[in-house]
């Protein structure tokens, strides 16, 4: 698919009045179906306008704040569903690393890092179906591990599909939150993976707010959906009431049916998450995965509408360094949760890097 293929299709859709939507979601009302599609279909020209709106729900409902998360990936690769847009997949050819169970001691010590850094909350997530009852118990460990060093710290469990009791036992053991991503709309479900069901997944959403565990659940944006179907899982997350609802813009490893799929431009990155904010307005919406490589030099821009980023690597891909992570907040004027009485908490600007190649030198110039 061509790079403006997906939110720039030829046709009409029609404009939104962006100032007097903002204000009528601020003063308590809802965006329709028809302006979540038309706020998709904003010309280039006028991305950051649409940033500028979006970003008055986010100043809004949480000022200057930006939530820092810290991934870990607990179990690594050899799963046996076939979600194509995964590089842990069954018949995955991706040259990732894999592994079974960090123990305790390495998973603590993983987190660790991300929470010296400033990540207030860390995902402990491993790849599969779903954890048995002895991976719930390994879990567990991992939590008293991490309360015992910081008895504040917000977990989140990523272990797949739940079944019964699952989740209640998780919320026992300490978990704040459960992460089940609905990934796409329903109707585009059939298209990504095989092995189980949109509802499946929904199913699992439900466990964990039953269970009392704040929901987690995103969308992965540029696997060959449509703009309408975008709008049904930013409604259908809304529909559940997701707490925080992670957007990750496809990563197309090599060696996943996915492989060479770059369907989104920045911009389209941008329209997706306002789109995204709109919707859920008061909701903690977090750039997730692909972050670097989609919005590239717009990730600032970003932050003007989300208000929570993974700190450095991702499960199976490196992220930008954390250092970069904390600089770019604190350029774009923004603040890690935690962090709002330490202005100090990013190194101050690096000396110029003296030239050394091109002219006068027998390098090559730089360009
Ligand atoms: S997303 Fe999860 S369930 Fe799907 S293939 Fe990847 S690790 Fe397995």
């Amino acid at each position: 698919m061509a790079p403006q293929d997906t939110l720039t299709p030829a046709r009409t859709v029609d404009t939104v009045d962006l100032v007097a939507l903002a204000d009528r979601i601020l003063a308590g009302g809802k965006v329709t179906r028809g302006e979540a599609l038309a706020l998709l279909g904003t010309p280039d020209g006028d991305v950051l306008g649409l940033v500028q709106a979006a970003g008055r729900l986010r100043r809004h409902w949480f000022g200057n704040s930006v939530k820092l998360n810290y991934l870990v990936n607990l179990k690594s690769g050899l799963c046996a569903e076939d979600c194509g847009y995964c590089s842990q997949r069954l018949g995955s050819e991706a040259d990732v690393l894999t592994y079974s169970w960090l123990s305790t001691q390495e998973a603590v010590a993983v987190a660790r890092t991300g929470m010296d850094a400033g990540a207030r909350r860390v995902c402990l997530v491993s790849s599969g179906r779903g954890p048995s009852n002895r991976d719930i118990d390994r879990v567990s460990a991992i939590i008293d591990g991490l309360k015992e060093e910081d008895p504040d710290l917000e977990i989140c469990a990523c272990l797949g599909l739940l079944k019964d009791g699952q989740a209640e036992k998780l919320a026992a053991a300490g978990t704040d939150a459960y992460n089940h991503n609905l990934n796409t709309a329903e109707s585009h479900y059939d298209d990504i993976c095989s092995t189980h069901t949109y509802e499946d997944r929904a199913d699992t959403v439900r466990k964990a707010r039953q269970a009392g565990l704040s929901p987690c659940s995103g969308l992965i944006a540029g696997m060959g959906e449509t703009p309408e179907e975008l709008v049904d899982v930013a409604f259908a997350l809304r529909a559940m009431d997701a707490d925080s609802v992670p957007v990750n813009f496809l990563m197309p490893f090599e060696g996943t049916p996915l492989a060479g799929t770059h369907a989104l431009t920045p911009l389209d990155c941008l329209r997706i998450l306002a789109m995204v904010r709109f919707v859920n307005p008061d909701t903690e919406v977090r750039i997730a995965g692909g972050r670097e490589d989609n919005l590239r030099s717009l990730q600032p821009l970003g932050l003007e509408v989300a208000n929570s980023i993974f700190l450095g690597d991702y499960l199976t891909s490196e992220g930008q360094a954390g250092a970069a992570d904390l600089q770019m907040i604190a350029d774009a004027g923004f603040v890690p949760v935690g962090a709002e009485d330490d202005p100090a908490y990013v190194a101050p600007a690096a000396a110029p890097t003296v030239r050394r190649r091109g002219a006068g030198t027998d390098l090559a110039p730089n360009a």
